[in-house]
């Protein structure tokens, strides 16, 4: 086992065609810095080579690369003004001629080919004065056992690697060379009732296969052990991280005094059977003696503030002060708000500290927040500065957490010096189940999976810039019916100047045919406090139509508001088109989403707007976004370290991640710390296997 580690950690430079050069190479380009490294470098797809083409079969009019098998009967430097060439002739054994041409490394393959010598050609076939030619084709010296390799691995490169001679080729041979030392020291990973039990063959052949397949069967069943084995340990690694977590010491809130005023005088409607129920999930947590790490998810509109604020209360009813961060300042602002509302008859003091906070009320802030004076904090990345100290922080909310950096989210844990605080992160992004388990397969998962009563469906609708004048229409019947409309433009950094030039002149024209309604604007370049003074004026209806770009996207809640417009919706995410119909259809009134697109679209955006049109259901719009864009896009690429997955792919291996996570749990069930003597190879692959680039099991 030791010989085998040490093995696979050793460094590539001794290998033959490597050395010193071309093993840096290799680490600064591909980030493989030793064998074992190497041997997981898989090929990234397979050229399907026929079997060998008789030369005298191949017509004028042939296009594909063709594989010949035949000997060299010369080898000749030809000299043509100035112009140095190698020209050699080829017969297959059929005699069938043809000529090879190389422009190229004329003195390099003077010195390697040899006539008389059997060779395996592949190229593109032309015609040179009626003479069939290959220019720079691939020539190998033939070996028999090669004569069934019809798959050739392809593998990335890099440009400075390639400079090098290093092309897929070179490193196909590299790891040919390399392979039948190393299988030797290949140990497998996963027990073997799981092999039998899913039918995946043992490590040594898919390593084997995966590199040289000799035939379509190898290559499938190589692939899926690899990827299956990859899927394993992504989950027994987090559940690995969770079971030790888990013991984690954390506060015990058992006093509900003022949470049982508000719930029973202060609440303005029935909780959902959905919130009751996660509500009961998040008391267990706060009260089980360990550290919760919980997420919520729920579908924009199901009510994830009120959850929050009723956790908030449990907390102070236990004598600490809680924390409720917001990805936007808009968004917390409208949470401070809202609590302020909620909290202040209850006697309790909120505060909100947010990036344009000043110098002068901060230090006012951060020393009521100090003494304990400050009960529920409300703000954005702010909170993450070592200077915002708690008195002692008993929990921390984190709204729509897919906006907040994963080590962002690890100083939160710090806030304290006794116990880290019970974390609650709440998301409205409807993740999909398979990405779930792998982001989060630590995280204890409750889903408010209702709506409030009386929501009525969003209508959707796609309309184009020919039906502009019917929309307006529209527009005006619904404000005459005292409703809100939100407008919204995308904007996005490339095309920054552009997109706030078509916000300008779509105010301005809204403005022209709307001249008898207040309209605002809010968006990105302005400053905090004319953002905040236009977003109060739409929540009091002072303005009726708000002009906007996706600041609003997230978390903005004004009921009243029933018809979103999208402006170019054919340039949003689908997850970022469904955040924002999510603004409107938070009361009971009817209301509307409106995509306008230009007339021509592509493929994927009609995709996209077809679904947003078909359904509402935050689930089914989030598998057809990770189809449509990898995974690695879903959540911003802070995130996609996690997801960098050398084989699996989460939108198409989802069984294999179940299979896989059932597994895992079954055995850490049996054994949590993996002590157990037979899963020896497991404890070791996890202390031993990939690095991690973050360590995402470690925080919430
Ligand atoms: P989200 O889950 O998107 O954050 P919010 O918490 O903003 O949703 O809630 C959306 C709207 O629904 C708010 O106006 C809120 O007051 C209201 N709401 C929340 N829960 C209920 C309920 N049980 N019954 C009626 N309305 C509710
Ligand atoms: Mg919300």
């Amino acid at each position: 086992m030791v010989e085998s580690i040490k093995y696979f950690e050793s460094g590539l430079e001794y290998l033959k065609g490597v050395g010193p050069q071309r093993a840096k190479l290799f680490a600064t380009e591909l980030d493989i810095h030793n064998i074992g490294q190497l041997l997981q470098f898989y090929p990234f797809r397979y050229e399907d080579r026929p079997v060998f083409t008789k030369i005298k079969s191949i017509n004028y009019d042939h296009e594909d690369a063709v594989q010949i098998l035949g000997k060299l009967i010369y080898i000749e430097v030809q000299n043509t003004s100035a112009v140095e060439r190698l020209v050699c002739g080829f017969v297959d054994n059929e005699g069938g001629e043809a000529e090879i041409v190389f422009f190229r490394g004329v003195k390099f393959l003077l010195s390697r080919l040899k006539t008389d010598q059997k060779y395996v050609l592949y190229g593109k076939p032309s015609f040179f004065r009626e003479k069939l030619q290959f220019s720079h084709p691939e020539l190998d010296i033939y070996s028999p056992d090669q004569t069934l390799h019809s798959f050739v691995p392809i593998y990335h490169g890099s440009e400075k690697l390639r400079k090098q001679f290093v092309d897929s080729k070179a490193i196909s041979k590299i790891i040919s060379q390399v392979l039948p030392t190393a299988l030797n020291y290949v140990q497998e990973n996963i027990p073997q009732e799981i092999l039998l039990k899913y039918q995946l063959i043992s490590r040594k052949e898919a390593l084997h296969y995966i590199h040289l397949p000799q035939s379509k069967e190898q290559l499938v069943n190589a692939r899926r052990r690899l990827k299956w084995e990859e899927l394993f340990y992504v989950q027994i690694k987090i559940l690995h991280e969770k079971t030790n977590r888990n013991t984690n010491q954390g506060f015990v809130f058992a006093k509900t005094e003022v949470l049982n005023t508000f719930y029973k005088h202060h609440l303005q409607f029935q909780l959902t059977e959905a919130q009751k129920r996660v509500l009961k999930e998040i008391f267990l947590d706060c009260r089980s003696g360990k550290q919760m790490n919980r997420l919520l998810q729920g579908d924009v509109g199901s009510g994830k503030t009120i959850v929050a604020f009723i956790c908030i209360l449990l907390a102070i009813d236990n004598g600490k002060q809680a924390c409720m961060v917001a990805p936007t300042e808009i968004l917390s602002e409208q949470h401070f708000i809202s609590f302020t509302e909620m909290a202040e008859p209850l006697g309790l003091k909120v505060d909100i500290l947010t990036g344009s906070t000043t110098k002068a009320q901060r230090k006012k802030k951060l020393a009521d927040l100090e003494n304990g004076e400050t009960n529920i904090l409300i703000s954005t990345h702010a909170v993450l500065e070592d200077n915002v100290i708690f008195k002692e922080l008993g929990i921390c909310v984190i709204d729509e957490q897919h906006r907040f950096g994963v080590e962002q989210r690890s100083k939160l844990w710090k806030k304290n010096k006794t116990l880290a605080p019970h974390i609650l992160v709440m998301t409205a992004t409807p993740i999909p189940r398979t990405l779930a388990m792998t982001l989060y397969g630590d995280l204890e998962i409750s889903q408010i999976d209702e709506l409030p009563q009386g929501r009525k469906p969003i209508i959707t609708v796609h309309r184009g810039e020919a039906q502009r004048n019917t929309v307006f229409a529209f527009i005006r019947g619904e404000i005459q019916k005292s409703r809100q409309i939100y407008i919204v433009y995308p904007l996005i950094e490339e095309n920054e100047k552009l997109d706030l030039l078509d916000l300008k002149e779509g105010f301005e024209s809204i403005n022209r045919a709307f001249p008898e309604y207040q309209i605002g604007i809010v968006h990105g370049k302005m400053k905090p406090k004319d953002k905040d003074f236009e977003m109060q004026r739409f929540k009091r209806n002072e303005s009726q139509i708000l002009v906007s770009t996706t600041v609003i996207e997230v978390g903005v809640n004004v009921p009243n508001a029933t018809v979103m417009i999208i402006e170019n919706a054919e340039r949003f995410g689908l997850a970022q088109l469904h955040q924002l119909r999510g603004r409107v259809g938070r009361g009971a009134d009817q209301s509307y989403c409106i995509l306008m697109t230009k007339s021509k679209i592509n493929y994927v955006s009609r995709q996209r707007i077809e679904t947003l049109v078909r359904t509402q259901n935050g689930f089914e719009i989030a598998d057809v976004d990770l189809k449509l864009r990898g995974p690695g896009d879903m959540l911003g690429t802070q995130q996609s370290g996690m997801l960098d997955l050398m084989i699996a792919d989460l939108a198409q291996d989802s069984d294999y991640l179940k299979e896989a996570r059932n597994e895992a749990l079954a055995i850490l069930e049996k054994d949590p710390h993996l002590t157990a003597h037979e899963n020896l190879p497991i404890f070791i692959q996890i202390k031993h296997g990939k690095p991690e680039r973050n360590n995402w099991g470690k925080i919430s």
